[in-house]
């Protein structure tokens, strides 16, 4: 444990000297991300061949926090950093890593994640978009939905049929889709939060080249697989990763921003080594409790209590799966065990918000206008964060794999329990029954 907070405080000195040099909020976006992207710093959980630094999760949120405490842009926001890098540097070539991740950690390309259909979501190898070769190119036709920040992206993870023949696992294939082409039309999808943050996306003989398909022909549900570990392991409890949040690529229109003007407040990014998420669940919550008055009630002082241990929990897995990273081994279900207690977390952030502003936690603003109106009229300008919270708090259970698939894959590949029957694995795609 000494051994790792003395390498850990070492990193960091590294770090702060790096930005001491480096940083200069005159630069744009776009230079400040080619500086961060291509020092290692951006991503540091990716591998050194893929403009990373190898480092463990944990560790890669103390250096987002270091970033923001300095007072200085933190990595490009999205997908992008989160899946496809990742999912690039471990089933790509040096080439793709070269073009593909080197766009994203410098921020010039914003990803959305092609996986989700009508007829496929959970039983996500039951996808039918399918993918034929023509000379160098892929013609892909079919539809995705669910697409999160399509509307910005660049690029899109897609996962299609390239095989019907072949059983459901074996005929997928990962490609790198160019989304700025005719064959891709997206029509957003509007949330009850009010926002629409995700699309369902038509593609028409839309093309994809050979060189695009990521790990092999056939093979894409090993890099699917890489794809939806790093999305559970990433937005599980304690997977704050201290980026700036802001939005990457072409269509965002940020790259040619003055960098300083979206820098954070070293103050406030100092809040006692917890990242975004953890803050905005405990000590907020407790803020909150004490302006209304409600601290002193024994239940919810109670859940707040609940609240903060599992916060603590989360980053103490994350400790303990850094402690086992080092010393070579894993441990089998972190992932998902972090997924499933970030469903808790929000679960228990929502009902114990709307517990404490009460009735009128029945009223939520849409526009900047009406939250003003509300603010004013209940005398909290916290309402909106609860309720916003509360109103988005359905989708971490979904996304990502549900609750019930989490469970699934806990039980049948870490406790051993029998998998659901079937002939699936050997039947080719094209016998299986389909939904309608
Ligand atoms: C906010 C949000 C953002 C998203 N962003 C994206 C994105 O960017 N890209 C993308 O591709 N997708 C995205 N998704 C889609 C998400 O991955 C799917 O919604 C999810 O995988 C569930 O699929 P489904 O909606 O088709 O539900 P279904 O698979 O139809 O499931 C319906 C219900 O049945 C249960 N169920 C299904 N199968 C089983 C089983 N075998 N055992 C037990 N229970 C089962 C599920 O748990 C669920 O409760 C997003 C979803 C949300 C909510």
């Amino acid at each position: 444990m000494a051994v790792t907070e003395q390498t850990s405080e070492s990193f960091l000195d590294e770090l702060r000297s790096w930005l001491e040099e480096n940083w200069d909020p005159d630069l744009t976006l776009a230079e400040w991300w080619e500086r961060l992207g291509l020092s290692g710093w951006c991503s540091p959980t990716l591998p050194t061949n893929a403009y990373g630094k190898g480092m463990s999760r944990s560790d890669a949120n103390r250096v987002g926090r270091t970033i923001a405490e300095f007072g200085a842009v933190g990595a490009p926001g999205g997908l992008g950093l989160l899946l496809a890098a990742p999912t690039i540097a471990t089933h790509g070539t040096q080439e793709q890593i070269d073009l593909y991740v080197r766009e994203i950690v410098t921020g010039q390309k914003a990803w959305c994640q092609l996986f989700s259909e009508p007829g496929a979501g959970s039983d996500l190898a039951g996808l039918t978009t399918k993918a034929e070769l023509d000379g160098e190119e892929w013609i892909v036709n079919g539809q995705k939905v669910w697409t999160s920040l399509g509307q910005t992206a660049d690029m899109g993870m897609l996962i299609a049929r390239t095989n019907p023949d072949a059983p459901k696992h074996q005929g997928i294939t990962w490609m790198s889709c160019d989304m700025h082409q005719d064959g891709v039309e997206l029509r957003p999808l509007i949330e009850m939060t009010g926002h629409a943050m995700f699309n369902e996306v038509f593609l028409t003989d839309a093309r994809v080249p050979d060189s695009a398909v990521i790990g092999g022909v056939n093979n894409g549900w090993a890099a699917t697989n890489t794809t939806l570990a790093n999305e559970r392991a990433g937005l599980g409890a304690g997977g704050g990763s201290g980026g700036s949040g802001l939005t990457p690529g072409t269509i965002g229109d940020m790259l040619d921003k003055r960098a300083g003007d979206w820098a954070p407040d070293p103050a406030k990014a100092k809040t006692g080594g917890q990242g975004p998420r953890q803050r905005a669940g405990s000590s907020m919550m407790e803020d909150l409790a004490r302006s209304m008055g409600k601290n002193t009630d024994p239940t919810i002082r109670q859940d707040l209590v609940r609240l903060h241990i599992m916060n603590r929990l989360g980053q103490m897995n994350g400790e303990r799966v850094k402690a086992a990273k080092l010393s070579g081994k894993d441990i089998p279900g972190m992932a998902n065990i972090s997924k499933l207690a970030m469903s808790d977390l929000v679960r228990l952030n929502r009902d114990l918000g709307l517990r404490i502003v009460g009735a009128a936690g029945t009223l939520h603003g849409y526009t900047a206008e009406q939250t003003a109106a509300l603010n004013e009229a209940t005398g909290n300008p916290m309402l909106a964060f609860v309720t916003g919270g509360a109103l988005y708090a359905q989708a971490p259970p979904i996304y990502g794999g549900t609750d019930q698939i989490q469970k699934n894959i806990i039980g049948e590949r870490v406790l051993g329990l029998p998998k659901e029957p079937g002939d699936f694995k050997t039947t080719p795609f094209s016998e299986l029954p389909k939904n309608a």
